[in-house]
């Protein structure tokens, strides 16, 4: 019998860490839980690590450290806190699988020291290919690490190259829901609430992506990410607004064949698939029923009412710290619209505010991008008052 894969779950805390810890339930004799970390969750962290068995827990706000500790005493789990512990800790020879479930820039620096301990990745935190996808990909050429996406739509792009050739293909396609605001004209766009832009109608995830989905920078991001996970160039990867959420991309070969992953909108699924990896696991999860799905419908994104959507495809041309001052500005926008202090239609005039006023730099270094990321929320955030 194989040896059980023991995973590290960064952020096990939000809506794909959860998931994830199904997944490892559904499959005792494959996985075991090994590190769990969370931003500042504690109660939860603990809970998790009792019921599922992790031997090592870390807690990034150290001011929770104290309660964490409480909530484990007398148990045999290593506990520890704050962001430099997550990134040593990716170097235990022990973890196999690290799924990098965080939120935002905090995920790049975890990530780069998972590629320099050789660890396989699922990658749910999109934003570290966003930020820095170059550097990524020049240090996985230097290492055996390998990044297996967990985002639906690299899931299934990653599904329909599996047997391909690279360079058989011709283009990505990325399907995209369309949001909650795909409807609404440009005028209703400058009323929409907090609760309106956080009701998304497929699928359930956390409070910053589904604000990202609202404005479309979400599917931005993914563009960006498709051109580092797949290596292919900005001209090959297209958005298409495909509103049922079935088909969860498609890829055009040189010969025009297109192929495309179908299932039903859960996150459940781009995860067992990247941990089992190359298998497939078995599951009695729901079965989509293709005549459910009679009317599945493609349109082309309105650039016009998500300029977020079009300002990802520029900052992905012009490369360099672009893609780390627009994703800067975005997390800024988007939790200041969350507290309620800018309208949502302010989240792209400040991300495009903030791109537009930051010094370019072709070719960033890791240092860089850190002092990007520092000036650019800065500028982002003296805009909101
Ligand atoms: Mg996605």
């Amino acid at each position: 019998m194989e040896a059980k894969r023991k995973i590290a779950i960064l952020g096990s805390t939000g809506s794909i860490g959860r998931q994830t810890l199904d997944i490892l339930a559904e499959y005792p004799h494959l996985f075991s839980p090994y590190l769990l970390t969370a931003n500042t969750q504690a109660e939860l962290l603990a809970e998790q690590a009792i019921k599922y068995g992790a031997k090592h827990v870390i807690i990034a706000d150290e001011s929770r450290y104290d309660l964490l500790k409480s909530m484990l005493a007398g148990r045999d789990i290593v506990i520890e806190a704050g962001a430099k512990a997550i990134c040593d800790a990716m170097h235990i020879p022990a973890i196999d699988i690290v799924v990098t479930a965080m939120v935002g820039y905090s995920g790049l620096e975890p990530t780069i020291n998972a590629i320099k301990a050789n660890k396989t990745i699922a990658l749910a935190n999109k934003e570290t290919l966003v930020v820095a996808g170059e550097l990524i990909y020049k240090l996985l050429e230097q290492s055996a690490s390998k990044i297996y996406p967990v985002d639906s739509e690299h899931g299934a792009i990653f599904q329909c190259l599996v047997g391909e050739d690279h360079d058989a293909i011709s283009k990505l396609i990325l399907t995209a829901s369309g949001g909650p605001f795909r409807t609404k004209s440009l005028e209703e766009l400058q009323y929409v609430t907090k609760a309106d832009a956080l009701q998304h109608p497929n699928w359930d995830m956390g409070a910053k992506i589904t604000i990202d989905s609202a404005t479309m920078m979400n599917k931005g991001f993914e563009v960006i990410e498709a051109r580092w996970l797949f290596d292919v160039t900005p001209d090959q990867i297209e958005v298409v607004v495909h509103p049922q959420s079935i088909i969860h991309s498609m890829v055009e070969f040189k010969d025009s064949s297109v192929k495309a992953q179908l299932g039903l909108p859960d996150m459940h699924l781009p995860i067992r698939y990247a941990l089992g990896f190359p298998k497939r696991l078995e599951s009695n999860c729901d079965r989509m029923r293709v005549t459910d799905y009679s009317n599945l419908t493609f349109e082309t994104p309105d650039y016009n009412k998500f300029p977020l959507l079009g300002l990802a495809f520029d900052s992905m041309r012009r490369a360099g710290n672009i893609p780390c001052i627009l994703n800067a500005a975005n997390e800024i926008a988007v939790a200041a619209f969350l507290n309620e202090k800018i309208r949502f239609v302010d989240i792209a005039r400040i991300v495009e505010n903030t791109i537009n006023n930051i010094s370019y730099i072709v070719h960033p270094s890791y240092s860089d991008y850190v002092n990007t990321n520092k000036i650019a929320r800065e500028y982002a955030a003296s805009l909101i008052k």
